[in-house]
């Protein structure tokens, strides 16, 4: 392993799984010297994969010099590169694991495929100095509520279609809300519900311990549109009845589990409204509510750069025959023996 005059090793990682192309450098003892990111902005709708994989290879080299620029550290005192090897849109985690094949091979370095959703939760773990909470990852691929358990993370509740940032990204689009200043559309929803006071009736779906957001969104934006309310109140019960819907199954998962403490991650972690929800349940089960801070919580490289180290720190690297991209990796098919390590 190569290390730095000051005997310290460092790892780049790179995120590119959907509309984020983000480049990290975090050292072996867990801190994030930079975390650069450069989003793709669709002109109109949603992401459309090819489009935004080409903007993240226009962008690489940028963002890849800023990670390196910021953190004051050379690329040839790499000692790893991770990168996320999937879930996510193919051609957005190819441009990825393209730059990160390249600069291993290049470094002369090993590689780590990182699943995706372990590096949201591991990063909420080292941002917050939980060990072995339940996690509710909440964001615009993924909602999975999940703990530890032999071996795994384990998935004890997620969506049975759309993601809960991705309702409420089409929801504000198909509404007509605007973007200011880059502001996600989730904390558009998310000011304009604070001003909210009536209750508009939407379908509340929590099968078993699985959520569908899809009839709520169609809901929503019919509500709006039949002016069964004004916006405030939309955005108002649109979250009241996705957010209790969350925190319905992660309560169950915590009294199941007992775990010490509940964790929420993940790009639509940021919504304060959420935060407090959770806050009463963890309260009520004696465990520590647990958020990652803003500047982790969507989409970045710190993350995948975390999870790369600790999984390279149990003796797992992925060759470059086998580092192509999996769209559809499941958390839960993840091995991931440094946890067990982290609980001794
Ligand atoms: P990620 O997929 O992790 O990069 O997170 C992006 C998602 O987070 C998008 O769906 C955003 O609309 C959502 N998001 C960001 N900030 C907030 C917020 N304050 N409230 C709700 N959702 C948010
Ligand atoms: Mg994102």
């Amino acid at each position: 392993m190569t290390t730095n005059n000051s005997g310290c090793s460092y790892c780049l990682g790179i995120e590119s799984t959907a509309d984020d192309f983000g480049a990290a450098v975090v050292s072996f003892d867990g801190k994030v010297l930079s975390n650069a990111n450069d989003a793709y902005t669709p002109k109109k709708g949603g992401i459309h994969p090819r489009e935004a994989a080409r903007h993240h290879a226009e962008v690489a080299e940028k963002v890849l010099a800023e990670a390196f620029e910021t953190a004051a550290v050379k690329p040839r005192d790499i000692s790893l590169v991770a990168f996320a090897q999937g879930p996510g849109l193919g051609p957005c985690l190819r441009t990825g694991a393209t730059a990160a094949r390249a600069l291993a091979s290049y470094l002369d370095v090993p590689l780590v495929g990182v699943n995706h959703c372990v590096g949201h939760i591991e990063v909420g773990k080292l941002a917050t100095g939980a060990k072995d909470p339940v996690t509710l990852y909440v964001s615009g691929g993924n909602t999975i509520i999940s703990a530890f358990e032999a071996h795994r993370y384990r998935i004890f509740g997620e969506t049975l279609d759309i993601a809960i940032g991705n309702c409420l990204d089409v929801f504000a689009r198909a509404v007509g809300l605007q973007q200011k200043k880059g502001a996600p559309f989730g904390a558009i929803v998310e000011q304009l519900a604070l001003k909210g006071e009536k209750l508009v009736s939407l379908p509340y779906t929590v099968k078993g311990m699985d959520l569908s957001f899809s009839g709520l969104l169609t809901a929503a934006v019919s509500a709006f549109q039949s002016n069964n309310g004004s916006i405030e109140d939309v955005c108002y019960s649109l979250q009241e009845v996705a957010f209790s819907m969350l925190t319905e199954v992660t309560e169950r998962a915590l009294a199941h589990t007992e775990k010490p403490e509940v964790l929420l991650t993940g790009g639509v972690a940021a919504n304060k409204k959420l935060q407090s929800m959770l806050t009463v349940i963890a309260e009520e089960h004696d465990a520590r509510f647990c958020v990652v801070p803003l500047k982790l919580a969507a989409d970045n490289g710190a993350m995948i750069a975390w999870a790369g180290i600790l999984a390279y720190k149990s003796g797992i690297t992925t060759p470059l025959d086998k580092s192509y991209v999996d769209v559809k990796w499941r958390l839960e098919e993840v091995y991931a023996p440094w946890v067990e390590a982290q609980l001794c």
